[in-house]
């Protein structure tokens, strides 16, 4: 079983003064046993700031990168870049990414490995729409979707992470059930079996979409779920920690 990761996706969301919930969460995670690996994505522009006060046991990193690692791409962010400025992990492929800037499995594979190849963890976001889930795709899609956004490592050994999330589940409060997510999450296993071997029984598979203290622990008791990406209750420390204390079995 992999090691599991709470990690919080804070969008376009926070400034310098978000230093103090940051402060907070370092703070309340020496409070906490190191079962659980936990991990902030904050905007770019605060990565540097954040690396100064986050120590070992608090993880950065970036919400997207570009494939190359350098050049005219103005408004881009490259994986070296993050990795300089103090991340150690990257999403890439998020629902909001391939809607907003119509990125691709082939866009995204091609960033996870720019991640990789940078010394960053990619973690790998899939998942179906509402149209999609009500027409009984659910599998199929996330199936195109896993197989055409990871990049071809040899091995799952190079270290990335998936990221189920269910874009309808995306803030709105709306969490998929524990057989929706088993169903999933079973599927995405036995896919990276077949791909990477033994190896892909160790990939750590993230559930998100509207993840809260209060459902925590009913997600990351089913088969397969080895932590959550999280968004809206990633900015608040507290909300934040209340989940990482379950995923320890401290809450
Ligand atoms: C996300 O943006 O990755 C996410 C899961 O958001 P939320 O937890 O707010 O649904």
């Amino acid at each position: 079983m992999a090691r599991r990761l709470i990690a919080g996706n804070w969008k376009m969301n926070g400034t310098t003064a978000s230093i103090a919930e940051i402060d907070a969460i370092v703070s309340r995670l020496n409070d906490f046993s190191d079962l659980a690996d936990c991990l902030i994505c904050p905007p770019a522009t605060l990565i540097s700031a954040f690396s100064q006060r986050s120590g070992s046991r608090l993880k950065l990193g970036g919400q997207s990168c570009h494939s190359e690692m350098a050049g005219a791409f103005t408004g881009d962010v490259s994986a070296a870049m993050l990795k300089d400025a103090g991340a150690s992990y990257v999403i890439v492929g998020h629902s909001e990414r391939r809607e907003f800037h119509n990125e691709t499995d082939a866009t995204v594979a091609a960033q996870a490995a720019a991640a990789l190849s940078a010394g960053l963890t990619p973690i790998i976001c899939v998942g179906e729409s509402l149209p999609q889930r009500k027409a009984g795709d659910a599998l199929v899609v996330v199936e195109k979707q896993l197989n055409g956004s990871i990049p071809d490592c040899q091995s799952a050994d190079h270290g990335f992470v998936v990221a189920y999330e269910p874009i309808w589940a995306i803030g709105t409060g709306e969490v998929a059930t524990p057989p929706q997510i088993a169903e999933i999450h079973g599927h995405m296993r036995s896919l990276l079996r077949a791909r990477f071997g033994e190896h892909g029984a160790s990939v750590p598979l993230l559930y998100g979409g509207s993840m809260k203290p209060g459902n925590a622990a009913d997600i990351l008791n089913i088969p397969n779920v080895d932590g959550g990406l999280i968004g809206g209750a990633s900015l608040k420390a507290d909300d934040f920690m209340a989940i990482y204390a379950v995923a320890v079995g401290e809450d």
